[in-house]
């Protein structure tokens, strides 16, 4: 089904193959599922959206979980990605309000940039597996690879999100009055079945980052201390609207120690 809404064409697939299709065919389509950051960004002018594809019907906002590990549709709303383990259902309860949880997705917050896109932090940190799909046929990687690849653009629909459900996780996030509704600092830590941690943060660098020099002082036998000082060195402090710099360099550290005080020994 396709209808008009502004100056944009949407079509409205009622499955993921259908989904796959009207966004790789051309003229490449834009990608809308929860609509929260797309619809005012068009409506404004700011972006240009000449044909859409809607999820809302495309049936992939399932959660499945199966021996230890879980895939969540691209099209899972927030508000459904909060029952998920740490430190992705503690990261999707900290996005937005109520309104905004309900409607938004996972995949769209996904691939919306910064300041947005605080679950690549949790997802970096469970070494999440991505499928997408574009013109040159359905991908698999990283959070990291799906953003070498140029993340969300015209023509390249992501599918479903699957990681191995941690052995614990934790997930903390910097609140302060300048940053409005938008948190500027999150910190998640996963620990695997093999006693491994792995930690990742938005807002520390211009993208989700892993915190290795952190992740290798507890691996060495360092303290919280040892590894919440070592994460500095991962760092790539940015001045925005919402925080300085100086300001996220100086914090990290005290967020890192929270959250492997969270996730426990
Ligand atoms: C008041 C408010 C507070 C907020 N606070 C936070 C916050 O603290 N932290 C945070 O991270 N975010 C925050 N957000 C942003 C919010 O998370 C996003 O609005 C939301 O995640 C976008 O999801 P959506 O499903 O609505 O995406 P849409 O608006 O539909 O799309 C967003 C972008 O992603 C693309 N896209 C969406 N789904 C896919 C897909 N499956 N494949 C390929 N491309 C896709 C779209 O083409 C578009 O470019 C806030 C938003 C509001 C309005």
């Amino acid at each position: 089904m396709t209808s008009t809404v502004g100056a944009a064409a949407v079509s409205m697939p009622s499955s993921e193959a259908e989904a796959v299709a009207a966004v790789t065919e051309q003229p490449y389509a834009t990608v809308l599922a929860g609509g929260t950051l797309l619809v005012p960004q068009h409506t404004l002018g700011h972006v240009a959206v000449e044909r859409a594809v809607w999820l809302g019907r495309a049936e992939m906002d399932g959660i499945a979980q199966s021996n230890g590990r879980v895939t969540v549709g691209a099209a899972a709303p927030l508000a459904a990605c909060t029952r998920l383990v740490a430190p992705v259902g503690p990261c999707a309860a900290n996005i937005g309000d109520n309104e905004v949880n309900a409607q938004a997705t996972i995949g769209g917050n996904l691939c919306a940039p910064a300041p947005y896109g605080d679950v690549r932090g949790p997802l970096l940190a469970l070494g999440a597996v991505l499928r997408w799909a574009d013109p040159d046929g359905i991908h698999t990687g990283g959070v990291e690879d799906f953003v070498a690849a140029g993340g969300a653009r015209p023509g390249r629909l992501l599918l479903d999100i699957a990681f191995a459900a941690p052995a614990a996780g934790s997930f903390v996030a910097l609140q302060r009055h300048h940053t409005q509704a938008l948190t500027a600092m999150t910190v998640s830590a996963v620990r695997g079945p093999g006693g491994d941690v792995a930690i990742a943060a938005t807002g520390a660098a211009p993208d989700a980052c892993r915190l290795t020099s952190a992740e290798a002082a507890l691996a060495g036998g360092g303290s919280i201390a040892d590894a919440a000082a070592a994460a500095t060195a991962d760092a790539d402090p940015y001045d925005d609207a919402l925080a300085s710099a100086s300001y996220r360099l100086r914090v990290l550290p005290v967020y890192v120690g929270r959250a492997l005080e969270q996730l426990g020994g």
